[in-house]
């Protein structure tokens, strides 16, 4: 599903680590470990904005759960010591040098491989027993929250936080570059609103200097009003814009003033919403 949005640093390996990354962030106060599905970098979406670079090859498909395992125990234990004592975590800031969260975020979308749910599996017991308390997280593009391999792993996680980049069908397929149907991705995100709350990630951005106009973001938040009369909790939608350079060139950030009207018209529909460096 991509990144997690405080992804300023662009160091994502750790040692020689397949599945596990670690990333510092101010914004989540802490150590934000990564935990990366995709190491073959496939995705059932092709957005222009995405930041994994597919011109080198990706690794192997097949997701060895216990390897995974080992890598986040192993990152865990040494976020209690000596991960702080050498480069580039060496520098940062004592306050910061608690691990925030684990999240599946990576080259692709976390919940195609058939692993994913051993691998959720594996990652609530780790985190359960050497991080209790610490948020796990799926980032999803939502695709595939009907299946129900997918469902009943959505259990491992404490929370979900869904992508909606656009409001209308014609858009949706040009910033996810997919042809999957839209209305599969507003389905899903009702089917699983209903049964648990939801976070939104939406990003809006500018394609050949144009951002999405009025019509799309009022198509937008109709979606999401849509989720919430239907049923659906939608505890926060954050709204984001592209921060480092994408593969596509026509890809542009937009402004503060634009993402924070965008915002406004989420809470217009009466959720709570920010925009997100
Ligand atoms: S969902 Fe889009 S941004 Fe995320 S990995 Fe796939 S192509 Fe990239």
């Amino acid at each position: 599903m991509g990144r997690r949005l405080d992804h300023k640093d662009h160091r994502r390996e750790l040692d020689d680590n397949r599945y596990v990354y670690a990333v510092v962030s101010r914004r989540a106060r802490g150590l934000s470990i990564g935990v990366n599905l995709n190491p073959d970098k496939a995705c059932n979406f092709d957005c222009p904005y995405c930041q994994v670079n597919r011109t080198t090859p990706g690794g192997p498909t097949r997701v060895e759960v216990a390897d995974l395992a080992a890598e986040l125990e192993d990152v865990l234990r040494r976020a209690a010591g000596d991960l702080w004592t050498a480069p580039p975590f060496d520098t940062v800031a004592p306050e910061l040098r608690r691990v925030a969260d684990v999240a599946f975020a990576g080259d692709g979308e976390p919940t195609t491989p058939p692993e994913f749910p051993a691998a959720a599996h594996a990652a609530r017991e780790a985190r359960d027993r050497l991080a209790p308390g610490i948020p796990l997280r799926l980032l999803t593009n939502a695709t595939l929250l009907h299946k129900d391999r997918v469902r009943a792993a959505l259990a491992e996680f404490d929370e979900l936080w869904c992508k909606l980049d656009a409001g209308t069908e014609a858009y949706f397929s040009v910033v996810d570059g997919t042809r999957l149907p839209f209305q599969r991705i507003l389905d899903n995100l009702l089917l699983v609103a209903r049964e648990r709350p939801i976070v939104v990630q939406s990003l809006f951005l500018a394609l050949d200097g144009v951002g999405p106009d009025e019509a799309e973001i009022r198509a937008w938040a109709g979606r999401l009003s849509e989720i919430a009369a239907g049923g659906g909790r939608i505890d926060h939608v954050q709204v984001y814009t592209v921060a480092r350079t994408p593969s596509d060139p026509r890809c542009g950030p937009l402004d503060t003033a634009r993402l924070e009207a965008i915002v406004a018209r989420a809470r217009d529909a009466g959720l709570s919403a920010a925009v997100y460096a």
